[in-house]
């Protein structure tokens, strides 16, 4: 039988009175007053590119987990509480592939929020480029199978699983003036 996960924010926080209306926010405590906020979360997703024979990719990971499993995305993840969005994009890198970046050398791309449910952040940023020939090992872990690089920017609404990295990393091809259908490699 399924779980249902247990809902959040049904009692108050601060005097442990039951809200009366638990399905939006924000949520007044009728007890001690108190207001409740959900906010929506940033992401930090980081393009990577990375120099293979001559040309230049983006590096990419093959999901291991649902949603779309199997299929391509750019890496990136949430921030812990003392990390800026740079330094939160590094470890996303290095957990998540194996390569490490300077994240003092983000620069900010473009962000955008979510839709349907705009209760996320897409904070997309550029690495400094990546000799390919520095990558370090890939060990395939609990959330990606595969590392790999994409060159060209058509095609890729087919093996990405996220329509918003679609998006960034062809802004980032056309910034590069990269055309025609895409290639994909493992790295
Ligand atoms: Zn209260």
């Amino acid at each position: 039988m399924a779980m249902t996960p247990p809902a959040r924010d049904t009692f108050c926080s601060f005097c442990g009175t039951a809200y009366r209306d638990a399905t939006r926010y924000p949520r007044t405590c009728e007890g001690c007053k108190t207001q409740v906020w959900a906010n929506p979360i940033p992401v930090s997703v980081v393009l990577v590119p990375v120099v293979h024979e001559r040309r230049t990719g983006l590096l990419v990971v093959r999901r291991a987990i649902e949603p779309r499993k199997s299929k391509l995305a750019l890496v990136g993840g949430f921030l812990e509480d003392h990390e800026t969005w740079q330094e939160g994009g590094a470890r996303e890198i290095r957990e998540e592939t194996g390569v490490v970046v300077d994240a003092s050398k983000l620069t900010s791309f473009w962000f955008t929020s979510t839709a349907p449910r705009p209760n996320r952040v897409l904070l997309f940023s550029v690495a400094a480029p990546v000799d390919g020939s520095t990558l370090g090992t890939y060990a395939p872990n609990a959330e990606t199978s595969e590392r790999g690089l994409v060159f060209g920017p058509d095609g890729l609404d087919d093996v990405f699983a996220f329509p918003l990295h679609v998006e960034a990393a062809r802004r980032w091809f056309a910034r590069e003036g990269v055309v025609g259908e895409h290639r994909y490699v493992i790295a």
